[in-house]
C-alpha cells in the first residue's frame, strides 16, 4: 500500500496531476487564485520553498482572496517577517472583531454565555518550528489554497464555521538554512542514497533559529523574537485548537496524538484534555490518513509534560494542541527500510492532518468552547480552594534579574502586583495554571522516562527567593516594566566611581566601560564607603573605577559612566575619598585591575550546538561583547594567543593530542579555559586537569540478573537525567560566585557529568547540598551515588592559568538568569583567580 502511494508521487510532472496528488477531493478551485505551483514555477515537493516566498505567496492569496488577511506579528533575529495569514468566510473575515470578543468571553471566568455553537472556532495552525522538518511549511501552502480557493462545499462549511490561522513558518531563520541546504545539494535525477550530502546536513543544521535554540522549547521560556511575538499573538486570540508539526527519523511512519499519558502525578491541565479531546480527534486523524493508505502509531512515545511545547502549551491556555510527527524524507527523496520516501509523500501527510484538524474542531466547535470555558472556570474554581493565596518574591539586590523575570510573567498574562520591594502573584486569576507552572515544584512521578524536562518552575530559573502566602497585600498592579528598576543618577567624581556588582546588568556596564578603554578594578572584599549619596555598603565583586588612573580625563570619564547607567540601570556610585567607612580602602591590594576579556568558542561539529548558541545569545543578547567562533575544523592552525579567554560547550572533541597539547600550554600560560557539561568531563579524561569524576564502582562479584527485553529502554531511559532543579552550596567568597548574597542557589541539571570535589580545599566553588533536590525526576540511585558526593562548578590550576569546570550549564535554553553570573564571572573575572596551594 505503501509503495502504491510513493509512486503516486512521481507523477508530479504536470500541474494537473499534482493538484490530484494534493487536493482532487476539494475540486473545483477558484481559477482567479493561483495555486501554489502556479504562483512558484515549480510543483509542490518538487524543490524547498524559500520562507520569503512562503510570505509572498501568502501575501498574494491575501490579495486576491476575500477570505483571508495577512498579519505580521514579528521578525527573526535575522530580520524575516514572522506571519500569520488568517483565512474564514468573507462575512466572517468582515465581521473578525466582533467574533473575537464573543469567542474571548469564553475565556473569561467572570462570564458564563452559552451560545457554544453560534461563534465559529478558532483554528491555529503552526508549521514548521524545526527549520529542517520541511514538509509542514509546504503542507501550510497547500492548506491555505484549499481554504481560500476551494469551493467545494465540505470547504465552504469549514470556513463558514471556523476562523483558521495559518502560522506557515515558526522558525523561518532555521528553514532557510535547511532549504538552502536541502535544494544545493538535490541532484537530477533524484538521489536517494542516505549517504548522499542533500540527505546529510552541516552543522549547526536546520533544527533550531539564529542562536541555535530549539524554539519547541521556548513557548514557556519566552526569550526569542519568535516565541515571544508568537505569545502576544495568542495571549489576543486563545486559540481552541493549535497543531504543532514535526518530523522524526526518516525510518519511520507518522504519529499523533493521544501521546504518552503526562507525567506529572498531578498534572497542572485537566485530565479531560487527554482522555477525551486527544481520543476524539485522535479518530478523525486515523480515519484520514487510513483513506490514503498512510501508516501511524500514537500513544507510545512523547509526553507533553513540559509545558513549553508548541503542543503543550495551548493545553495550559484552554485549546487542544496537537502534535504531529512525519518520517522525515530529509531531502526530496530518500531510501529506507520501507523502500523510498518521497518529499511530496511527506508533505501530503501533513496536509491532510491540517485539513482534517479543521474539519474536527469545526464538527466539535461546542464541545471545544464549553471545555475552554470550563478550563478558565475551573481555574479559578481549584484557586479559591488552595490554601495557597499567591506566592511572593522580591530580591533587593538585583532589580535587573526582577525585571526580567517579571517579564516572564507578564508575557503570558499573569497578573503581578507591588508593594513597596514586595511582588505578589494571586493564585486566584484567569492564569491560575501558568501561575503554578512557574512557581510549582514536584518530587512524585508517574512516569520515569522523559522526552525532555521534568522540571519548569521558572522562578527557580531565576533564582528568585519565593514563597506561597497565605494571605494577600496586593499593593499596586505592575502593567509594564517601565518603572521597575529605578536607579539615582551619579554625580561627577574627580577620585573614583563604584559600581554594585550584585545587579545582573553589572557585567554588562562593566564591558561597556572597559569596550570605551576605561580599566576597571575588581574588590575581592566587601566594604562600605562614604559615597555622595551618604553611607553604602559593597559586597564581592563591588566594580572600582578610579579617575586619575585613566587615559581619559575626569570629563569624559563622567560621560561613559553616566552613558553605563542610562544603558544598563545598574546603582553606581561616585565617591570623593579611598578612606572606607569600613572594611578594605578603596587603594588596597583586594581591589585590582580586571583584564578584559578576549573570549573566543569552539563550535562546530560534535559541539552541543545549543550550548554554544546560549552561549553566544547571551553575550550578544545580554551583555554586548563579540566572541569569536572558531570552527572545530580550522582549530589546529587557529592562533590562541588572541585570546585569554577560550569556552568549550559539552560535545565530543575529537582533538588529536596535538591539539590538545595546543589548549594544554595555551592555559599554562596563564589564560582561562572554561568546559561546561562533558566539556568538564573531556579535560579530565584527557588529563588535560588534576581533576576527578565521581567513579561508579564496579562489582565483578555480582550477579547478573536477567531482565524482560521489552523493558530495556524504560529501565536504561529512566538513569538519564531528563533535566532536573537542584541546590547548590555556593562560595560566595570565591571570584566565580562573586555578585551573589545566597550560599544557596539552584542550578539546573540534565546531563550524567559527575565531577569530584577538588581536592584544593579552595577549589570547589558550587557543591551539591546536603537536600538537593528541588523539583524533577531523578533516580533514588543516582541522587545517592552520584549527585550527593559530588561538586556542580570547580576551578582547577594549569600553569599560571585556570580551568573552571561547570558540571552543569548555567546558561540553559538563554533563560537561567539565575546561574548566568557564574559563567560570567568566569569570563571577566577568571584572570583574577589565584588557587592557593
Ligand atoms: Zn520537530
Amino acid at each position: 500500500m505503501l509503495k502504491k502511494l510513493l509512486l503516486g508521487a512521481l507523477f508530479l510532472s504536470t500541474s494537473l496531476s499534482a493538484q490530484d496528488y494534493f487536493f482532487k477531493k476539494f475540486h473545483p478551485f477558484n481559477p482567479n487564485i493561483p495555486s501554489p505551483e502556479e504562483f512558484l514555477g515549480y510543483g509542490i515537493g518538487e524543490r524547498h520553498t524559500r520562507h520569503d516566498l512562503i510570505v509572498s505567496y501568502l501575501t498574494k492569496l491575501s490579495e486576491v482572496s476575500d477570505r483571508a488577511s495577512i498579519y505580521e506579528y514579528g521578525r527573526t533575529h535575522e530580520g524575516r517577517k514572522l506571519v500569520i495569514l488568517t483565512i474564514t468566510s468573507p462575512e466572517n473575515l468582515g465581521n473578525l472583531d466582533q467574533l473575537k470578543s464573543q469567542h474571548l468571553e469564553f475565556t473569561d471566568p467572570t462570564k458564563s454565555p452559552t451560545n457554544y455553537d453560534n461563534v465559529p472556532i478558532f483554528i491555529n495552525l503552526g508549521y514548521n518550528v524545526h527549520g529542517n522538518e520541511p514538509s509542514s511549511s509546504e503542507a501550510a501552502l497547500l492548506t491555505a489554497y484549499t481554504l481560500t480557493a476551494s469551493n467545494n462545499p465540505e470547504i465552504l462549511n469549514y470556513i463558514s464555521k471556523g476562523v483558521i490561522f495559518v502560522d506557515p513558518t515558526i522558525n523561518p531563520d532555521g528553514r532557510d538554512r535547511h532549504t538552502q541546504w536541502a535544494n544545493m545539494y538535490q541532484g537530477n535525477p533524484l538521489v536517494g542514497d542516505p549517504q548522499d550530502a542533500e540527505h546529510n546536513e552541516y552543522w549547526p543544521r536546520g533544527r533550531t533559529n539564529h542562536y541555535w535554540f530549539d524554539l519547541n522549547r521556548d513557548w514557556l521560556l519566552g526569550i526569542n523574537p519568535e516565541s515571544r511575538g508568537k505569545l502576544t499573538w495568542y495571549h489576543e486570540w486563545y486559540p481552541n485548537v493549535v497543531t504543532d508539526f514535526h518530523e522524526m527519523g526518516t525510518q519511520s511512519s507518522y504519529f499523533f496524538e493521544p501521546m504518552k499519558d503526562n507525567g506529572s502525578l498531578n498534572p497542572i491541565m485537566p485530565k479531560e484534555n487527554y482522555l477525551d479531546l486527544n481520543n476524539l480527534f485522535g479518530n478523525y486523524f486515523a480515519e484520514a490518513l487510513d483513506s490514503i493508505g498512510s501508516f501511524y502509531f500514537t500513544k507510545e512515545v512523547f509526553d507533553g509534560t513540559y509545558p513549553g511545547y508548541g503542543s503543550s502549551y495551548p493545553d495550559l491556555q484552554g485549546g487542544l494542541g496537537l502534535l504531529f510527527e512525519q518520517a522525515s524524507s530529509r531531502g526530496h527523496k530518500q531510501t529506507t527500510d520501507f523502500g523510498e520516501i518521497t518529499f511530496p509523500f511527506t508533505i501530503r501527510n501533513q496536509y491532510t492532518s491540517s485539513i482534517t484538524t479543521v474539519k474536527a474542531a469545526v464538527e466539535n466547535k461546542g464541545v471545544l468552547r464549553k471545555y475552554q470555558q470550563e478550563f478558565f472556570k475551573s481555574g479559578m474554581a481549584n484557586a479559591s480552594k488552595s490554601k495557597v493565596k499567591g506566592y511572593s518574591f522580591k530580591d533587593e539586590h538585583d532589580p535587573n534579574r526582577v525585571k526580567a523575570f517579571v517579564d516572564k510573567l507578564l508575557l503570558h498574562k499573569i497578573d503581578v502586583y507591588k508593594s513597596g520591594n514586595n511582588f505578589v502573584v494571586p493564585t486566584r486569576q484567569p492564569q491560575y495554571r501558568m501561575v503554578q507552572t512557574m512557581f510549582e515544584t514536584y518530587e512524585k512521578y508517574r512516569d520515569s522516562v522523559y522526552y525532555d524536562a521534568s522540571a519548569w518552575s521558572v522562578a527557580n530559573f531565576y533564582n528568585m527567593k519565593y514563597k506561597p502566602v497565605t494571605s494577600l497585600n496586593l499593593g499596586e498592579k505592575v502593567t509594564s516594566l517601565d518603572n521597575l528598576v529605578k536607579t539615582t543618577s551619579i554625580s561627577k567624581s574627580e577620585y573614583a566611581y563604584i559600581i554594585d556588582y550584585d545587579d545582573y546588568n553589572a557585567v554588562a556596564a562593566l564591558n561597556y566601560l572597559q569596550s570605551k578603554g576605561l580599566v576597571i578594578s575588581s574588590s575581592s572584599k566587601p566594604f562600605t564607603a562614604n559615597t555622595s549619596v551618604g553611607s553604602q555598603k559593597f559586597g564581592y565583586g563591588a566594580l572600582v573605577i578610579p579617575v586619575s588612573l585613566q587615559k581619559k580625563d575626569a570629563n569624559a570619564v563622567y560621560e561613559l559612566v553616566q552613558q553605563a547607567q542610562k544603558k544598563y540601570h545598574v546603582p553606581m556610585y561616585s565617591v570623593n575619598s579611598g578612606y572606607s567607612l569600613q572594611g578594605i580602602d578603596l587603594g588596597s591590594r583586594w581591589i585590582s585591575p580586571l583584564k578584559k576579556p578576549k573570549a573566543a568558542m569552539i563550535i562546530g561539529d560534535g559541539v552541543r550546538s545549543y550550548e554554544a548558541g546560549e552561549v553566544w545569545h547571551l553575550l550578544d543578547t545580554r551583555v554586548h561583547m563579540p566572541i569569536t567562533k572558531i570552527p572545530v575544523r580550522n582549530f589546529g592552525k587557529a592562533n590562541l594567543d588572541t585570546y585569554n579567554t577560550l569556552v568549550m560547550v559539552s560535545g565530543g572533541y575529537d582533538f588529536s593530542k596535538k591539539q590538545q597539547e595546543k589548549i594544554k600550554s595555551w592555559v599554562n600560560k596563564g589564560n582561562t579555559l572554561i568546559t561546561i557539561g562533558t566539556a568538564s568531563k573531556w579535560v579530565i579524561d584527557k588529563e588535560l586537569v588534576d581533576e576527578k569524576l565521581i567513579e561508579k564502582e564496579k562489582d565483578s562479584t555480582k550477579t547478573i540478573e536477567r531482565k524482560p527485553y521489552v523493558n530495556a529502554p524504560e529501565d536504561l531511559g529512566k538513569e538519564s537525567l531528563g533535566g532536573a532543579i537542584f541546590k547548590v552550596d555556593l562560595d560566595i567568597t570565591h571570584p566565580l560566585a562573586f555578585g551573589y548574597n545566597d550560599t544557596s542557589i539552584p542550578v539546573y541539571k540534565n546531563n550524567s557529568v559527575w565531577l569530584a570535589p577538588s581536592k584544593n580545599e579552595y577549589a570547589t566553588v558550587a557543591k551539591y547540598a546536603k537536600d538537593p533536590h528541588i523539583d524533577g525526576f531523578i533516580t533514588k540511585k543516582n541522587m545517592e551515588e552520584n549527585l550527593k558526593p559530588s561538586a556542580s562548578l570547580i576551578v582547577s590550576k594549569l600553569g599560571s592559568g585556570r580551568v573552571v569546570l561547570f558540571a552543569d550549564n548555567p546558561n540553559f535554553r538563554g533563560s537561567w538568569y539565575g546561574t548566568n553570573r557564574l559563567f560570567l564571572n568566569a569570563l571577566f573575572l577568571g584572570d583574577k583567580i589565584r588557587i592557593p596551594e
